[in-house]
């Protein structure tokens, strides 16, 4: 008799699938920033500097177009 076995690995085309799903309820789709939490996209529609048309500082979203790492120009 086996217990079930906990399914922890995800395949690589799993979590693509889950990375799509979380993008989508995390990006809004007024101003494209992706954020850490996910959006009340329901009930607001975007953001909520959108909603509240306030700026954010950079380090509350994503910045998708950024690049990985900042250097210096030599
Ligand atoms: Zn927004």
């Amino acid at each position: 008799m086996n217990l079930a076995r906990p399914k922890r690995t995800l395949t690589l085309a799993q979590e693509e699938a889950l990375d799509r799903a979380m993008a989508a309820r995390q990006t809004c789709p007024e101003c494209g920033r992706r954020y850490y939490f996910c959006l009340p996209l329901r009930t607001q529609g975007c953001c909520d500097p959108c909603t509240q048309r306030y700026e954010l500082s950079l380090d509350t979203y994503l910045p998708s177009t950024a690049p990985a790492n900042h250097r210096l120009a030599a």
